[in-house]
């Protein structure tokens, strides 16, 4: 398993660019290429299959997409592809069956779909992966923080132990698969074969289903769960709490391990500052006669301090001041990257006369009542122009 992975857009046939639209038609048509139906006993097909779904099962998912784009593979973690139903992240069991405007059968996914197998010989179910969403502030992302969540997870029910039935249930074949448990559809040229919407996949059902939990066998519960977000963590992250997902279902057949938790951070705009990996960006405002006769200016820094910045003589505007070890905190690291202060020189704009009578005497003093600048090189590159003119 240790091939590298394509390129999800390559996969596809696709720019990085292309929108909805034209992914999902270049899935349709390479799907219908690949599909097992069509190439019986050709693992090499079979592959691409799955590498197509899975493709297209992170590139139509706005949120997916971006974290693609953003990180490329590392995005979506160890998860591997050929996981097959139940396995790593992406659940993209029923994508084809929704391109293809098919009822997505449940639990069941691809694996049972050209599995070709007979009953009797599933593969385990996992639990589910949850997804939760939190939006932290700058000082935060550098602070670091931990916190307790409330979230709603599957766990057996407690009523029927799990197993969906009522106490005294009597189990029946299921009428609609006649007790194989999957169902097989006719769509143009392929045979689809699916889980059994009715009995999901087991070829059997209670008679009497558990009130508490409708037969499902399962009943989510507010559970509290300490999370710790690491300082340095950047907008986008996603970490994984192995095994704090969804339980697997008791009634689904052999029953695999729990799901995985996600948590997906972002982290808000800041007023003050502007972030680029490690490092902070700020724009300082530095009055006319600090700039032009230097000074000292204070800013604040995204620890919650302050930092005096030496503003040199003569300064203009846009100059880039740099404050070593001022910036972010960086993952899983002591280090900090630096602050970058930019000066915008501000121009009084509210003058008393004493004001205005110093300045324009400052003015005279240059020996020059225009407004010619005191930059040499536009001075020169204006005159060039003028001279070049063809008339
Ligand atoms: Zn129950
Ligand atoms: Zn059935």
């Amino acid at each position: 398993m240790a091939t590298t992975k394509r390129d999800y857009y390559e996969v596809l046939g696709c720019v990085k660019t292309a929108d909805g639209k034209v992914l999902k038609s270049a899935y349709r048509k390479l799907a219908m290429e690949y599909h097992p139906d069509r190439n019986p006993d050709n693992p090499e097909a079979e592959d691409k299959f799955k590498e197509l779904n899975e493709a297209y099962s992170i590139l139509s998912d706005e949120q997916k997409r971006a974290a693609y784009d953003r990180m490329g593979h590392n995005a979506f973690g160890q998860g591997g592809r050929g996981g097959g139903a139940g396995g790593g992240f992406n659940d993209f069991s029923d994508i084809f069956s929704q391109i293809f405007g098919q009822q997505g059968g449940g639990g069941g996914g691809f694996g049972d779909m050209f599995g070709g197998g007979g009953r009797g010989q599933r593969r385990s179910v996992r639990g589910a992966d949850l997804r939760y969403e939190m939006e932290i502030s700058l000082e935060e992302a550098f602070a670091g923080k931990d916190l307790e969540i409330n979230i709603p997870i599957s766990e057996d029910c407690h009523g029927c132990d799990g197993s969906g039935a009522a106490e005294g249930a009597k189990v029946e074949t299921c009428s609609t698969c006649g007790g194989a448990g999957k169902v097989r559809t006719q769509q143009g040229f392929f045979t689809m074969e699916r889980p059994c919407p009715r009995c999901g996949g087991q070829g059997e059902y209670v008679s009497d289903p558990c009130r508490t939990c409708d037969g499902s066998g399962q009943v989510r519960v507010e559970t509290a769960l300490d999370v710790n977000i690491p300082a340095g963590v950047e907008d986008g992250t996603r970490i994984r709490l192995s095994g704090q997902g969804d339980a697997a279902p008791k009634a689904a057949g052999p029953r695999g391990g729990r799901g995985d938790l996600y948590i997906f951070v972002s982290v808000a705009p800041h007023d003050l500052f502007e972030r680029d990996g490690a490092n902070l960006f700020c724009h300082a405002p530095v009055p006319m006669t600090c700039a032009a006769l230097g000074g000292e200016i204070e800013i604040p820094t995204i620890d919650g301090g302050r930092a005096k910045v030496k503003v040199p003589a003569g300064s203009q505007s846009g100059r880039r001041m740099r404050l070593k070890g001022k910036g972010m905190s960086t993952l899983r690291s002591t280090a900090r990257g630096d602050m970058y202060v930019e000066l915008t020189v501000e121009t009084p704009s509210q003058l008393n006369s004493r004001q205005k009578e110093l300045l324009e005497e400052f003015r005279k003093e240059g020996g020059d009542e225009s407004c010619s600048p005191a930059s040499s090189s536009f001075l020169d590159k204006a005159k060039n122009f003028w001279d070049n003119l063809v008339d």
